[in-house]
């Protein structure tokens, strides 16, 4: 199963995604991830992205397109993945139906998150993630201790309120119109109410994939 979650940062994606890896059984390869790591570790790949992440922009579709195509060729990626974060651009969606069609795969489905904007800012500006797995919290302090991996929780350099500001814009600009393009491609779409518990959330959207 190819499964795409698609929405506005912060819309719960990558909460979302380790959960509906483990009903799936699939893998999940979020590109924000990758990106982040490779910050960190002080890679070419990281210096080329720390500029767009840090203000909040997209990094090229180029970059995208080169990681997705490193990555889905590893083994743990055979059964399927649930890809978070990619696809962001309507070239980067074309991208991935070229490298897909090529292993003679597709997306299977794309699960749209539904929220609003007052939301998204609400929850962003309340987020801290843990820096070694990256686990995302709301109503947790930097510095407390992360449940899944004892690392330190930290605040994200985009989650501040000018990048967040610039995050939805861009989200309007160049991503929301991805789904007017699976829709066209006609690829399984299906949305969910992003709002409400955790556990409610995972159940309404696995309820619609398999409906
Ligand atoms: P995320 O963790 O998915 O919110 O991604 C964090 C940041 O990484 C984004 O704000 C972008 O700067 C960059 N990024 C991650 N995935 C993509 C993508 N598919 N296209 C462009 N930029 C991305």
């Amino acid at each position: 199963m190819i499964l795409v979650l698609f929405g506005k940062p912060g819309a719960g994606k990558g909460t979302q995604a380790p959960l509906l890896a483990k009903e799936l059984d699939v893998p999940t390869l979020a590109t924000g991830d990758v990106l982040r790591a490779a910050k960190r570790a002080g890679t070419t790949l990281g210096l080329q992205a720390k500029g767009c992440m840090d203000r909040g922009e997209l990094v090229p579709d180029s970059v995208i397109l080169g990681i997705l195509a490193e990555e889905l060729k590893q083994p743990q990626y055979n059964k399927g993945v649930i890809l978070d974060g990619a696809v962001r651009t309507v070239p980067q969606a074309e991208g991935l139906e070229r490298m897909l069609s090529t292993l003679g795969k597709k997306v299977d489905a794309v699960l749209a998150f539904d929220i609003d904007n007052d939301e998204i800012v609400r929850r962003l500006s309340d987020r801290t993630v843990c820096e070694n797995c990256q686990t995302p919290y709301t109503g947790r302090k930097v510095g407390d201790v992360c449940d899944k991996c004892g690392g330190a929780l930290i605040r994200r350099k985009d989650d501040d309120p000018d990048a967040i500001r610039t995050r939805l814009r861009v989200y309007d600009d160049e991503t929301a119109p991805v789904l007017g393009w699976y829709r066209k491609n006609g690829e399984k779409l299906v949305t969910v109410n992003a709002v409400g518990a955790v556990e409610d959330i995972t159940a309404r959207a696995m309820r619609a994939l398999r409906g």
